[in-house]
Formats: C-alpha cells, structure tokens, sequence
C-alpha cells in the first residue's frame, strides 16, 4: 500500500574534499533544525560508495568512531522529518542502489505530488520499492531511460510534479536538482578545490565554505573533476520559493536567494506594527522563530522589546513530536515566563504563525498566569488556510486552526486580548523575493494537486 509521507528535510552535498565525511557531518548538523528524526551520509572514495544512516539526532547518530569508518572524498547527506508515519530507518536517506553499471547514492528535500501515479505505475512494470518513501521514485525512473546519465536524469525529472531538492551522487560525480518552481530552497558554494551544496546557507557558514550561488527553478547541476556544468529538464520554469521558509524554517542566519531570512522576518514585524499597532507597555517574541518579527515590530512602534518568554534550550521543538498529547505537554517543557518583567504590563505577543492554535493558547494562558495584564497577539504570517502539499507539515483541513474558524473565534479561543495577522500584500511587500509561493494563505497552488486534494479533508472546508 502506498504510504503518504510529508518530509521537509534538509539535504548537504559535497564533492572533492579530502574531509568530505567530516564536512558533511558538520553541515547537516546546521541544518539539523529541518529535521531531527534521522540521518544519513553517502561518501563516495572515487571507486566505491558507502553508506551510513541511523534514527535520531546528527550527533547521536555519528560517533567519533563510525565516522572514521565512512571515509570519502565526495558526499551527500540528510537530515529527515517525516509526519505522516512511514519512520524507521528503511526510510531514512540517502538511499545506496546498487546495479551492474554502478552505484548510486540518493536523497531528496520535498513532496512529490504525483508519487502514488508514478508508483502504480512503475509496480505495474515490475517495480518493487524497497521504501515507502517519494524519493526512491526517482531511481526506479533512473532505470526505466537510455541515454547518458545526465540524459536519463533530466527525462526522469520530467515525469515529477511537485516540490523536489534532488542530490544524486556516483563514484565521481555529483548530480543536483530543483523542481521547476523552486519550492525548496537549495544553494551551491565552494570550498577549497570542491564544491559545497545545502538546503541552506548556514550549512556553509559552518565549514567555512563560500556562497556561489543558488540553484534555479528547473536546473540540474552535474559536478564532476572538469567542474561545474548547468542543465535544465523543463522549459517552463518559474520561482515559487515557500513563503514558510523565510517565515519559520530557515534558520535566520541562512540568506534564501540571497535575502537574509532574519531580515525578512524583521520586515514583516516593521510591517505588521503599520498594518496593527497596539499601545502597549512591551514587546515579546515567541523564542525562536518570533524573535526577529518581535524586534521589528518593537522598532517600528518604539516600543521596549523585551524577554519575556524563556526557551530552555535543551527541549527539543515541540512540534516535531508526533502525537497532539505530547505537543501540548512539550510546550511548557520548553518555554517559561518571565514574571518580573510581563506582571502588570500590557504585552504584545509576536509569534511567526499560527498552524494548529496550541502554542500561542499555552503561551497566552502562561503570559496571563504570570501576572501579564493584556496578552495581544500579532502574528507575522497571513492565516493558514489551506493545507500545503509540498513536504511542510500540515497537508490536511482540519489540522489548520484558521481553515476552521475566523479570527474573531480564534481570538476568543486562544483567550487574546487582540488577535491579528500579516496581510498577504505585506508579507510580498516585505520579503525582497523572486516569487513566492503563497498557496497555504490563498490557496493557489503552482502544481496540479492530483490525488493530495481529496486526502486533504476537503468536505470539512
Ligand atoms: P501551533 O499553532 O500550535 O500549531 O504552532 C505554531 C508554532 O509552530 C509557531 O510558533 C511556529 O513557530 C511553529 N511552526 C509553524 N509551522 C510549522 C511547521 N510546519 N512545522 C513545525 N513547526 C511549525
Ligand atoms: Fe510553503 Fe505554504 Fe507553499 Fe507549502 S503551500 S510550499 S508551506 S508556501
């Protein structure tokens, strides 16, 4: 049976270094916020691949020990988050094929639309999946062409519908690929003699690689020992970068298509304070991924930013556990009021979004038991309405709090003394973007959805 999974993960390549594995381990440790239910790396020494992969964080999967063993001079890894069940480490990347021509290492950020077509498809000739995750997809179709490699690959590409950061490594190749509307954020650097590639630029940061630059809407980058060489598998190619990467995912030091993820978010609260100021004594940001709307939002009205919510740092995020129960436990695991400085003010919450209404209700319900004497929330994103079929982890109705309820019933539900949120218009308006997609706000979609639409509940809507 087909499986439904949403993976937004993070993907790290590196090709011609002689710490390649190293260097890899160090990379997905930067992206580990994309992810932090498994990893795997797949190094190549020129001649033979290995690979290495385990369930849990980067630096539990990888001792010192077994790292000494995946030796390499070229190497892809993953980081991965899946939501809907289909866990274990089958289904942890990058994935190892092996066939008479050679071996093939595999991983891949994203949600392939069309993924249960093409399975029933490549089943009915004779395919059999090892994984029940998209990504194997793109081996069986590897397969299926003639042709060089390059020529295979950008006719399998071809058959793909959705959001998809492709890494494919042979023994002395490197192969990257972004699906045509540059949903996934994906950014080539240098390092040394060698080449670098991440789904975010902190990953570079970290190993002290440079940036080059990003990957475009519909490319496929072939790296080999002459160098770099730019393709592209569709003629129609527009960018369609997620919107929810500049507001929660990214991490705020990695720049998207070269625009700096804090800067943005800082932007959207300088816009949120013009679009709805509140007269209040101070401003608090929900740690992390509010802080930086919260400091311009504060900016904006001159308002005192202060830390009004402390994040213990050692609690993971209380998203990524998987049952409701344990979501509503972890938020104050995670995060603590600070009496002193919110008891008798009038406070403005900023948080980035709001997806299922459970954080900003325990936060609002903490702020108030704290002493706080008003609690008005300004969320810097626009209503999540529609669910997201691009690998971001809500693809159903009724898991999105604002498909169901206005904002004056979910103020009232959240117990907020005021409730607003970023328009659409200022969130274009405050993201310096090449395009953006907006769909889980408006419900337009860059894709044809093909059966996602109907697993997505639509009869609640
Ligand atoms: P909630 O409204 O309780 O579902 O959670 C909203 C919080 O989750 C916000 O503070 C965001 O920082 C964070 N968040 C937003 N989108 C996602 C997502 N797709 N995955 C994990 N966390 C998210
Ligand atoms: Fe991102 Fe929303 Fe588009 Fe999904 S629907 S890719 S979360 S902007």
């Amino acid at each position: 049976m087909f499986n439904k999974m949403n993976e937004e993960c993070g993907v790290f390549g590196i090709f011609n270094h002689e710490n390649a594995c190293e260097l890899t381990y160090y990379g997905l440790q930067a992206l580990q916020h994309r992810g932090q239910e498994g990893t795997g790396i797949v190094t190549s020494n020129g001649e033979r691949l290995i690979q290495y992969k385990g369930e849990g964080l980067v630096n539990q999967v990888y001792q010192k020990e077994n790292l000494k063993n995946i030796i390499g001079i070229h190497a892809i890894g993953h980081v991965r988050y899946t939501t809907n069940g289909g866990g274990g480490l089958l289904n942890v990347q990058p994935f190892l094929f092996r066939s008479q021509k050679g071996q093939l290492g595999l991983c891949h950020n994203g949600n392939i639309v069309n993924a249960k077509n093409i399975k029933d498809h490549l089943e009915g000739m004779g395919s059999i999946f090892q994984t029940t995750s998209d990504t194997e997809i793109l081996a069986h179709l590897l397969k299926r062409q003639a042709g060089s490699f390059i020529e295979r690959l950008k006719e399998s590409l071809l058959y793909l519908e959705g959001a998809f950061a492709f890494l494919v490594l042979l023994e002395n190749e490197l192969y990257i690929a972004l699906d045509k509307y540059g949903l996934r954020p994906l950014s080539i650097g240098r390092i040394g003699d060698g080449y670098v590639v991440a789904s975010e630029t902190c990953a570079f940061t970290t190993i002290g690689a440079t940036y080059i630059r990003d990957v475009k809407p519909g490319e496929v980058i072939h790296i080999d020992e002459k160098g770099i060489h730019s393709h592209h598998y569709a003629l129609n190619h527009n960018c369609h970068m997620c919107s929810m990467e500049y507001i929660y995912f990214s991490r705020p030091d990695s720049d998207l298509l070269n625009v700096n993820v804090h800067a943005s978010r800082k932007k959207c609260g300088i816009t949120l304070a013009k679009e709805s100021p509140v007269d209040a004594d101070i401003v608090i940001g929900v740690p992390d991924s509010g802080m930086s709307a919260a400091i311009g939002y504060a900016e904006a009205l001159q308002l005192p930013f202060e830390m009004g919510i402390i994040k213990n740092k050692y609690s993971g995020r209380t998203f990524i556990e998987p049952s409701q129960a344990l979501r509503e436990q972890g938020v104050k695991m995670k995060l603590s009021a600070v009496c002193s400085i919110v008891k008798d003010k009038k406070v403005v919450l900023i948080d980035d979004s709001i997806v299922r209404g459970t954080t900003s209700k325990k936060i609002i319900k903490m702020l108030r038991d704290a002493g706080a004497k008003e609690v008005h929330v300004r969320i810097a994103s626009p209503e999540i309405k529609y669910p997201c079929f691009y690998g971001v982890d809500f693809s159903t109705y009724d898991e999105l709090i604002c498909a169901r309820i206005d904002v004056e019933s979910l103020r009232k539900k959240i117990d907020a003394t005021s409730l607003s949120f970023l328009s659409i218009d200022g969130l274009l308006d405050s993201v310096s973007h090449q395009g953006l997609c907006l769909a889980c706000f408006n419900g337009k979609y860059p894709t044809h959805l093909y059966e996602n639409i109907e697993d997505a509940n639509v009869e609640i809507k």
